[in-house]
């Protein structure tokens, strides 16, 4: 089955206190989708400028990532520049320039409208919602946010969580959103707002999945010794996570199993894109490599292993 994905593409300029690289392919939407496709066929839906290079394109289409839903248009690529402080955990943002994404209206082709998965990755809250108008009897739907959403359009950020199946958003963002300080509080006040599942990513420290029956899961972070660039991780979880219930999908409403399965793989992808800049370690990552680590993780988090 396949995943309808929106969100952003950008050209980064990041900095880690290893090294610095200007014009990066990023975005939130590049991330998702090619972590995605490993599972299934995605439909991707974003926006660049005429400057966007040719590579780019060709690394997403050369995958399973129909670009019907790309508009390409005259003007420059949204940009993004973020620099890691020395734990590699703490970022700043340096600069944003919107351009393209000022006058975007996500658009859907009509063959992208009955994806039964889909996935709302980080961008503004009303142009989520712009695409759930457009999306005919989705089966599951999951959104992405950040910080910027919460503090300038909470009150669309809130309305789309009556529309969406499940949340995901890092542990600050959780707190900011709901104004609890403890990460199980603010889980219930999340799904007390619409959907059936929230993930809270911790980072280095894993993630916690709370569904609205009580169920629980905490899934560690793979452990690295060599981080190289964060950015992105979230994205490439999320990614990996909606390509994963795709790739199951069946008649069946999700359930709590099927989510901690994609959990854990939306792990291991995160856990692959970190360990280089931009996409540059998830386009050479394999089935194989993914299989290893899934089953890595599997074996470090069972507590009666010998
Ligand atoms: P993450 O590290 O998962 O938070 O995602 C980083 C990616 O998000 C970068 O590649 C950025 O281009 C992209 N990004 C940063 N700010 C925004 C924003 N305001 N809207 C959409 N995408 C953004």
């Amino acid at each position: 089955m396949s995943v309808l994905i929106v969100g952003s593409i950008a050209l980064d300029d990041i900095k880690t206190p290893a090294a610095e690289h200007p014009d990066l392919l990023g975005g939130s939407a590049s991330y998702a989708s090619v972590a995605a496709a490993f599972f299934s066929p995605v439909n991707l839906v974003g926006i660049v400028g005429e400057d966007f290079p040719k590579d780019h394109i060709e690394l997403l289409s050369d995958r399973r990532i129909d670009l019907a839903g790309l508009q390409v248009v005259p003007g420059k690529t949204f940009r993004w520049s973020g620099e890691y402080m020395p734990d590699m955990n703490t970022r700043e943002t340096r600069s944003v320039a919107l351009n393209v994404f000022e006058t975007f209206t996500p658009t859907l082709p009509e063959h992208y409208k009955s994806a039964p998965f889909v996935l709302l990755a980080n961008i503004a809250p009303d142009l989520q919602h712009h695409v759930l108008d457009q999306v005919v009897g989705p089966r599951f739907v999951v959104a992405d946010t950040m910080d910027l959403w919460i503090n300038i359009a909470k009150e669309s950020l809130v309305r789309l969580l009556g529309r969406v199946d499940m949340l995901i958003l890092n542990d600050g963002e959780a707190k900011q959103l709901t104004g609890e300080t403890n990460l199980v509080k603010a889980a219930k006040a999340i799904l007390a707002l619409g959907p059936e599942f929230v993930a809270i990513k911790k980072g280095e420290h894993g993630c916690l999945l709370f569904g609205k029956n009580g169920e629980f899961f905490s899934c560690p972070a793979y452990p690295l010794e060599d981080i190289h660039d964060p950015t992105g991780a979230g994205d490439t979880f999320a990614g990996g996570l909606v390509g994963v219930l795709a790739r199951e999908g069946s008649d069946e409403p999700v359930d709590f199993a099927a989510l901690r399965r994609a959990v854990v793989f939306g792990t291991v992808l995160a856990s692959y894109n970190v360990e280089a800049f931009s996409l540059e370690r998830l386009k050479t990552v394999d089935a194989a490599q993914i299989g290893d680590r899934s089953r890595t993780l599997r074996r470090m988090s069972q507590f009666d292993a010998d």
